[in-house]
Parts: C-alpha cells; sequence; structure tokens
C-alpha cells in the first residue's frame, strides 16, 4: 500500500484508521478557521477534508444530510423556520427545502470558504442555495443564536464539525440555552452527536448540557455513515417540550425523493440499542 495514494482518518483515543484511496489532491488550503482539502477518490467520488477529518463524500453524504433534517422536520407538528448552524456543504439546506412547510431555512456557517469549494466541487449539494427561502450567513453561529430574538425559529439543526475549534462552543450548555431562548413553543434542535461505539462520553455530556438548558426531552438516533468513525453515526434531537408524534402518514405522502430515509428507517433509526438504553434510561 503506498500512502501517498491514500488518505487516512486516524481517531484518537478509538485508535483505528479510515482510509479512502485517491486518484489526486483536487485543492486545498488554510482558510481564516480550519484547514480544508479536497480530494478526487477511486470510489466515493470527492472528498472534503476539515483539520484532518473527513466530512462529505459524493458517494455516501446522503446518510447524514437525509438524517439530520427529515426525522426532524417530519416530528415537529409544523416546521416553518428551520437555521442549519454550520452545515457549510449545503447537503442539509438541500434536504430542509424539500419539505414545502419551510418558509425561510438560514444556514449559517463560520466559514465562507467551506460554501464556495462545495460550489465548485459538490454542487449537486447546493442545487437550492439560490431557493428563494434560502438565507446563507458566514458568521459564528454562537453569536448569531446569542443574538436572536426570542421565538424566532421552530428548528435548529447543528451541522457542525466535532467539538473542537471554531465547534467547541456549540457543544456547551450556554449555547443550548440560547437556543432555547429563541425556539417557538414547540421548538427542537437537532445536533450531530458522534458514534455511540466511540464517543458515548461526549454524547452523555451533550445531553446532560441540553436537559440543563431546558432542552430536556431527548431522542437519539441511529445511521450508517460509512466515512465517519465507526462507520456508525448518531444525532441527537432535544426538545423544549415532549417531542410530538412522527408525522408517519406525511412522511408516507411525501412529495419528494429520498436514497436512504423512509417510514421504516424513521422508526427503526428511533430504537434505542441495549446499551444505550441503560445508560440513558428514559425518564
Ligand atoms: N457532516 C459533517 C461532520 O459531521 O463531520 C459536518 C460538515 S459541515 C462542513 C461542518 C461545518 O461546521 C464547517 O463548514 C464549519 O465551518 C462549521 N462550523 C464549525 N464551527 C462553527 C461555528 N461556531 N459556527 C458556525 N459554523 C461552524
Amino acid at each position: 500500500m503506498n500512502p501517498a495514494q491514500w488518505f487516512t482518518e486516524q481517531v484518537p483515543g478509538a485508535e483505528t484508521a479510515f482510509s479512502l484511496k485517491i486518484k489526486q489532491k483536487l485543492h486545498e488550503e488554510q482558510s481564516p478557521f480550519q484547514h480544508l482539502e479536497i480530494y478526487e477518490t477511486e470510489t466515493f467520488g470527492n472528498l472534503m477534508v476539515i483539520d484532518g477529518c473527513t466530512m462529505v463524500s459524493t458517494r455516501d453524504n446522503f446518510f447524514y444530510h437525509e438524517m439530520m433534517s427529515h426525522p426532524v422536520l417530519f416530528t415537529h407538528p409544523e416546521p416553518k423556520k428551520v437555521w442549519i448552524i454550520g452545515g457549510g456543504d449545503c447537503g442539509t439546506l438541500r434536504e430542509v427545502l424539500k419539505h414545502p412547510s419551510v418558509e425561510h431555512a438560514v444556514q449559517i456557517d463560520i466559514d465562507e470558504r467551506v460554501t464556495r469549494l462545495a460550489e465548485i466541487y459538490f454542487p449537486e449539494l447546493c442545487a437550492s442555495n439560490h431557493d428563494a427561502r434560502a438565507d446563507l450567513k458566514f458568521i459564528d453561529g454562537i453569536k448569531w443564536v446569542k443574538d436572536a430574538a426570542p421565538n424566532s425559529v421552530d428548528i435548529i439543526i447543528v451541522d457542525s464539525t466535532d467539538p473542537i475549534g471554531p465547534a467547541e462552543g456549540l457543544f456547551g450548555e450556554d449555547f443550548y440555552r440560547d437556543c432555547y431562548h429563541c425556539l417557538s413553543e414547540h421548538g427542537m434542535l437537532v445536533q450531530q452527536s458522534e458514534s455511540a461505539l466511540y464517543h458515548m462520553q461526549l454524547i452523555g455530556e451533550m445531553r446532560e448540557a441540553m436537559s440543563n438548558s431546558g432542552l430536556s426531552h431527548l431522542q437519539t438516533l441511529f445511521f450508517p455513515q460509512c466515512l465517519y468513525p465507526s462507520g456508525w453515526w448518531s444525532a441527537t434531537i432535544a426538545g423544549k417540550t415532549a417531542l410530538s408524534a412522527f408525522r408517519q402518514q406525511d412522511c408516507a405522502n411525501k412529495i419528494f425523493d429520498t436514497t436512504y430515509y423512509n417510514v421504516d428507517i424513521h422508526k427503526a433509526a428511533m430504537a434505542q440499542p441495549e446499551f444505550f438504553k441503560k445508560a440513558f434510561p428514559l425518564k
């Protein structure tokens, strides 16, 4: 194996690594916030890497983008206003805008360069960037939420990098408290919550911080994501009030295409593994 032909992400702590065979490096730069790389791979299409961590590939991003958006949007009774904190590759924004009830979706990424590179190397993810309902802001999501008016959003999707560097504060109690204040009455936050195989301590800390902030109605959901550490990823929904029932009929009759998500996948993703139930018993 010639290391020059492979991109490898090592996972500290888990002492594992994931590699993709590459055809060529397409781009590399240091933005004001992070180190950005784009590769053309042999079998996964294009790959975006931020600070050495895999973010998005052409081939498998649909798992993540669909599961970060549709489960929460089909749980909220009537999502009209949605914010995406991070999400600069624009894939989550594209999924959110598939919902006809959404009137305004704001993507708030700290780093404009991520979006500019996505436009070049992942144009399919940026297909809805010019939708009249879409609004792209390039500022710190922590400041955006802190400055927002109460009751100004129905769903906040935190589609961020891992909790290091500029994303660290997006996993803290102060941030969740600010989210609580700007969410509407049945408001919900959903956040990527890493791997339940590798990162149980982080998931526990996140859940505690969410609960302490008032976003205490929690539901973690699970899905495959080959590109991310362990290949098994999660997202956690945190509601201001008890989470509403899954709008199953609306989901079954959805007027848009998905590649992974459907009614059965929604239900399966909500099932809690035994070790997870023991760690986080229902209150
Ligand atoms: N799917 C990815 C994952 O879980 O690895 C996340 C992809 S998305 C590209 C992550 C984005 O979060 C990056 O574009 C980064 O600029 C953004 N980000 C990190 N910290 C942020 C902050 N404080 N405010 C807004 N965006 C932030």
